[in-house]
C-alpha cells in the first residue's frame, strides 16, 4: 500500500508499544471541510471581537518567547469569570488536555473509571491511554445517572458530562450530589456546554475536596482553535492536575486572547448563547414537525434519533452540510430504542445554516427512501 494512503489502523504496531494501547483507535471523526460545518459543536458565529483584535496585535511578538508556565494571568481571569479564588483553577491545552491530565493525576494503572453511556467518546480513550479501565454506566431512560450503579463499580474516578455529549441532557444536581456522597473517589463533572444550560455545580467545588469541574473556551467563547480548557476544584486537587498537566500548555497567544474574551467579550458571548437557545428550540420544533423525536437539549446541539444516520449524514454532506452521525448509541431511552441507537447530532448555529441543514436533511431522507425501493 502506498504510504500516502495508509490509515492509522493499517499501520502495524511495533513490538515496543504498550499493551494497553492495543485496543486504542485513533480518534478521527470525519473532519473533511464542508460549507456549513455543524458537526463539532463549536461557535458558528465565529470569534468574539476583543479576542480577535488581541490575536491580530499579538501574533508576531509572542511567538519567540515561552508562555507563562501555568498561565497565571488566565487563571485570574477565569477565577473572576466563574466566581472562585485563582488557587481553585488549573488550565490546559483544551479541556481534552485537562481531562487527560486529571485522569493521569488521580488514577493508578488498572484502576476503574466509571463513564456514563452514551457520553463523550474521548473519555474512555483517555482512560485507556493512562492504563485505566473504563466501565460504562448506562444512562437511565430519562438520561439521568443511577448513583447506586456508579457506586457498584467502585471506581477510583467517576466522569459525568453535564450537559451530556451527545444527548444534550443535563445530569440533575441531586444526582451529582448523590454520586459524591456514595463514592469516595474523584468525581469529574465535564461542563463543556455549561453556558448553554440552566445549572452548574461549580459552587459545590468549595465544599468537596473530590469534585473537579472541567470547562472549555471552545464552545460559547468561540476559541476552539486556540485550545483553552480549565478546571475548578479544591486547591489541593487542582495542584495535582497541574503537576500532571506540566508547564507551557497554553500558548501565549491563546492566553492573551482568552483573557480578552473573558474580560471584554461577555456581552458578545451572552448574546450568542441566547441565540443558541432560541435556535435550539426552533430546530427541535422543526424535527418534531417531521415526526422525529429530538432529545431535549441544554447544550449548543440537538441529537435527533433517525434511522440510517450514517447515510443521512453522507447525503447532507453532499449538499454541503456536515453533521455528526452516530450509528450505534446505547439505546437507553424510548426515542433511541425506536431507531436502534441511530441518531444525528446537529450543532446550533445561525438560523440560515439550520434552514440549510433541514433542507439537506429532507433531501437526504427522500434519497435514502428512494434507494430502499426494490428494483422490479
Ligand atoms: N468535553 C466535551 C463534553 C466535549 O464535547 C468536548 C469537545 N467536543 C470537550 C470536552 C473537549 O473540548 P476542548 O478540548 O476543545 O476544550
Amino acid at each position: 500500500m502506498d504510504s500516502g494512503t495508509m490509515t492509522a489502523s493499517s499501520v502495524r504496531r511495533p513490538a515496543v508499544t504498550r499493551e494497553c494501547y492495543a485496543p486504542i483507535e485513533l480518534y478521527a471523526p470525519n473532519r473533511d471541510p464542508a460549507g456549513i460545518d455543524l458537526s463539532d459543536n463549536t461557535n458558528r458565529w465565529g470569534i468574539p471581537p476583543a479576542a480577535a483584535r488581541t490575536i491580530r496585535e499579538d501574533m508576531v511578538e509572542r511567538v519567540t518567547r515561552y508562555p507563562d508556565l501555568y498561565a497565571s494571568s488566565l487563571k485570574r481571569a477565569l477565577a473572576a469569570y466563574v466566581g472562585v479564588d485563582p488557587s481553585m483553577i488549573v488550565t490546559g491545552c483544551g479541556s481534552d488536555d485537562v481531562l487527560d491530565s486529571a485522569i493521569r493525576a488521580f488514577g493508578e494503572p488498572g484502576d476503574r473509571i466509571a463513564v456514563p453511556d452514551p457520553s463523550f467518546a474521548m473519555v474512555p480513550l483517555f482512560a485507556r491511554m493512562n492504563a485505566l479501565v473504563p466501565r460504562a454506566i448506562p444512562l437511565t431512560d430519562r438520561y439521568d445517572l443511577s448513583a447506586a450503579a456508579v457506586a457498584g463499580v467502585e471506581a477510583r474516578i467517576t466522569y459525568i458530562c453535564s450537559p451530556n455529549n451527545p444527548t444534550g441532557t443535563p445530569i440533575p444536581r441531586p444526582t451529582i450530589e448523590a454520586v459524591l456522597a456514595s463514592s469516595d473517589g474523584v468525581v469529574i463533572v465535564d461542563e463543556a456546554y455549561a453556558e448553554f444550560a440552566d445549572d452548574s455545580v461549580v459552587d459545590l467545588t468549595s465544599a468537596s475536596a473530590r469534585l473537579l469541574v472541567v470547562r472549555t473556551m471552545s464552545k460559547a467563547f468561540g476559541l476552539a482553535g486556540l485550545r483553552v480548557g480549565y478546571a475548578i476544584g479544591n486547591p489541593a486537587l487542582v495542584a495535582e492536575v497541574e503537576k500532571s498537566r506540566g508547564p507551557y500548555k497554553v500558548s501565549g497567544i491563546a492566553e492573551r486572547a482568552a483573557i480578552a474574551a473573558l474580560t471584554e467579550d461577555a456581552d458578545w458571548v451572552r448574546a450568542h448563547v441566547a441565540l443558541v437557545r432560541t435556535n435550539r428550540d426552533r430546530l427541535s420544533a422543526e424535527f418534531r414537525r417531521r415526526g422525529i423525536d429530538p432529545i431535549p437539549s441544554a447544550a449548543n446541539f440537538v441529537l435527533a434519533p433517525v434511522r440510517g444516520a450514517e447515510e443521512i449524514a453522507r447525503g447532507m454532506r453532499d449538499r454541503g452540510v456536515a453533521v455528526r452521525p452516530f450509528s450505534q448509541l446505547r439505546a437507553v431511552s424510548p426515542a433511541l430504542r425506536a431507531t436502534g441507537g441511530s441518531a444525528i447530532r446537529v450543532s446550533i448555529g445561525p438560523w440560515g445554516e439550520l434552514e440549510a441543514a433541514l433542507d439537506a436533511f429532507d433531501h437526504a431522507r427522500i434519497e435514502g427512501r428512494e434507494e430502499d425501493v426494490p428494483c422490479v
